[in-house]
């Protein structure tokens, strides 16, 4: 049997391309008595729904890197809260800052599903996964992402889609009126998964039994010289931790019921 050769991913750029240093959101602003000052108010979840009504303004969030790999992945799209604090750390995904006063939150979760699949195809394609099987196999969001994806789909769906996305991103003239869209967290996650593909950036797979997502550094830990290549297993100190503890129960566990076979 010859083997079918793998197609290199390429981009254009060749190189990374620098994104926003912030996103827009939309956003509601309440004024602060003591200082005279407008502050705007945290999103809030009513039923199935993200509100910042009234509108007032857009509203700015710094990106910290590779959110669309680390935080974005580790995120329970069934719970509700957890969309909501996603939101109000790093904005409304999925939703245009000129957005009425209130979302669904299927939007955020079709947006977060979306960036999810795209990282999988691009992991399963440079490790050489890319197969019927492991698609199947792997963790698809299925449930968010309208298209289902196979091996034959695979690769046009994760051009389409990441074309699509990296749109915002292409330069653009305009006279007078003409308005650049304004940088969307969707198109700067986007941005980051490009990064990383030109790059060729590889994941690593977080040993806890109990997490097993991609990562690359450590999440929450602050990158230093010396930790650069520290071969580390855990995508976070926090599942270093939980791992830990379960090998420790499990050893005084095996210690245990040793000692009382020996009784
Ligand atoms: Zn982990």
């Amino acid at each position: 049997m010859i083997a079918s050769a793998v197609q290199p991913i390429t981009t254009r750029p060749a190189g990374p391309i620098t994104p926003p240093a912030e996103v827009m959101a939309p956003a509601a602003y309440w004024l602060r008595d003591e200082e005279h000052t407008w502050a705007p108010t945290p999103y809030r979840l009513e039923g199935d729904r993200l509100t910042w009504g009234p509108l007032w303004r857009f509203r700015g969030f710094a990106v910290a890197p590779r959110v669309y790999l680390h935080e974005l992945r580790r995120l329970d799209l069934s719970d509700g809260a957890q969309l909501l604090d996603f939101c109000n750390q790093f904005g409304a995904l999925g939703i245009q800052p000129d957005a009425d006063t209130s979302m669904h939150l299927d939007e955020i979760r079709n947006a977060a599903a979306l960036l999810r699949t795209l990282t999988s195809i691009y992991h399963l394609h440079v490790t050489g996964q890319f197969s019927t099987e492991s698609i199947q196999e792997w963790e698809w969001d299925a449930e968010w992402v309208a298209p289902s994806v196979d091996a034959i789909t695979g690769h046009e769906f994760f051009t389409n889609e990441m074309n699509r996305l990296l749109d915002a991103a292409t330069p653009m003239v305009g006279f007078g009126n003409h308005q650049q869209r304004p940088n969307t967290l969707l198109d700067v996650l986007a941005i980051q998964l490009f990064n990383d593909i030109a790059a060729g950036v590889t994941y690593k797979t977080c040993a806890s039994e109990t997490c097993r997502e991609l990562f690359v550094n450590q999440i929450n830990r602050k990158v230093t010289r010396n930790s650069r290549n520290n071969g580390t297993r855990y995508c976070s100190p926090r599942c270093a931790r939980a791992q830990g503890q379960r090998n420790y129960r499990l050893r005084t566990n095996d210690h245990r019921s040793g000692a009382e076979l020996g009784k």
